[in-house]
């Protein structure tokens, strides 16, 4: 890869190859943006267990220490204990250090604003602006302030799941649990917060030194090791989590990974179960919710791509439960973020409550087949291929384009089409309760892509 298109500046963050295009400076430099954009106060920084973890978060504390900023440093942590610490404290803001399910050569910064939200497309504009304007509020000596470390990065984060959760009945059933973190920032964390439900706990993948023993994405494929360990140790389930722990992906009582998409449709059976009220996916999360809430007789609100515009929903729509299908859970009345440790806990009380298996929970789902594709199309021509898309075909069923384009057909089947953010690809995600019509909807779709692009 040519030096200079590996870094990604976008409104997720800045992600970029270590050494290559995400250099001290660079990261220095966005820090005192961030800084002069929240202005002076509390910033919570937090990382992930990858090796360029501590430069990148010196690098972090220089650019917000020049702009006035007091950075308190929680080390190694979860991505939603970062945003519900910084939604708990008097923190104005928090950098997340984390470049997620990417590979180990990769980090990448993240921005979180008041009250623990991700920055939106429109603030991440204003933080741009600012950058390329370098417009920094550097301040004189006298206002520099210090870092501070904070040594209980989730303290907030489990107070409010354990919270919400009914604890009593889960730990009567004591258990027997194995996770895989991936090496990452839920390796020493989920056996404290499993523990903590009165599990026992066998982990995998549990050393915090991000040298990632398998992809970090909890798919069914990269996950086979937690599989076995589950059948082997007879355990009652298996937890996944990605690198930064934001993500959750479960392992039925026999060693099948359900798919993470079930992650989210658990979670929104056994909240509608106990309270009615709308619940907020993304456009590429699976049919399960919307045949699940209709049986409640609650709304499903659809978003963008991207976990706040997710939350943001939430929030405007009073939303009782929802995420993204790729296992980010979000419980508003926790904190409406992705978070495999709310997941954790709502299936297990689940279990606990219904007194029975993981396999049987699913059994009682309504059965689909999600197939994602993805077809080469450069950025310059993603733009009017799906206004050719959109225009051929507005007649074939309910259709969508508040982000790409989106057609659910009378059979229930969908298929959504949108130009990738950071990838010179469009990806292609379809459902259907036919296999067969779930693997043919994206094939017939991508040679008409491939015939535009
Ligand atoms: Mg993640």
């Amino acid at each position: 890869m040519p030096r200079g298109s590996s870094l990604k500046v976008g409104i997720s963050g800045i992600r970029g190859i270590v050494g290559e295009t995400l250099t001290p400076q660079l990261v220095t430099t966005f820090a005192e943006a961030f800084g002069s954009f929240v202005g002076p106060g509390s910033v919570i920084v937090g990382r992930d267990t990858r090796a360029s973890g501590e430069m990148v978060k010196n690098a972090v504390f220089a650019g917000l220490l020049a702009v006035g900023c007091k950075p308190i440093d929680v080390g190694i942590s979860p991505v939603p204990s970062i945003l519900i610490k910084t939604n708990r404290t008097d923190a104005i803001g928090a950098i997340a250090i984390t470049a997620s399910h990417n590979p180990v050569q990769w980090n990448a910064l993240k921005f979180v604003g008041r009250g623990g939200l991700f920055l939106n497309r429109y603030e991440a504009q204003e933080l741009l602006d600012i950058y390329h304007q370098s417009e920094f509020a550097l301040v004189e000596t006298d206002l520099y302030m210090s870092v501070v470390r904070d040594d209980d990065p989730v303290k907030e984060h489990f107070a409010a799941v354990l919270d919400y959760l009914d604890v009593e009945a889960i730990l009567k059933r004591k258990f027997k649990v194995v996770y895989d973190a991936c090496n990452g920032a839920g390796s020493t964390f989920t056996p404290r917060f499993l523990e903590l439900l009165g599990c026992e706990v066998i982990g995998i993948n549990n050393v915090p030194d991000g040298v990632f023993p398998r992809n970090p994405e909890p798919k069914a494929e990269n996950i086979t090791q937690l599989c076995e360990t589950v059948k082997a140790e007879k355990a009652d389930i298996g937890f996944a989590q990605d690198a930064d722990a934001d993500r959750l992906a479960i392992v039925d009582e026999n060693g099948r990974a359900i798919g993470e998409e079930l992650s989210v449709a658990l979670a929104v059976k056994h909240v509608l179960s106990r309270e009615r009220g709308p619940v907020v996916v993304n456009l590429s999360t699976t049919a399960i919710v919307d045949r699940i809430a209709a049986e409640f007789d609650c709304p499903v609100i659809r978003t963008r791509i991207g976990e706040v515009n997710v939350a943001e929903a939430m929030i405007a729509h009073k939303a009782v439960i929802g995420g993204e299908g790729n296992g980010g859970v979000m419980v508003p009345a926790i904190h409406p973020c992705r978070d495999s440790f709310a997941g954790m806990g709502i299936v297990l009380q689940m279990l606990a409550e219904k007194g029975k298996t993981v396999s049987q929970l699913v059994s009682e789902l309504p059965s689909y087949v999600m197939v994602k594709h993805t077809v080469a199309c450069s950025t310059e021509v993603a733009h009017s291929a799906m206004t050719s898309l959109r225009k051929k075909h507005t007649q074939d069923g309910t259709v969508d384009t508040i982000d790409g384009l989106k057609i659910t057909y009378p059979d229930g089947s969908w298929i959504h089409i949108r130009p990738s953010n950071t990838e010179p690809v469009m990806r292609l995600t379809a459902e259907s309760p036919s296999a067969e019509r779930a693997r043919d909807l994206p094939r017939r779709f991508a040679e008409e892509i491939s015939s535009l692009c």
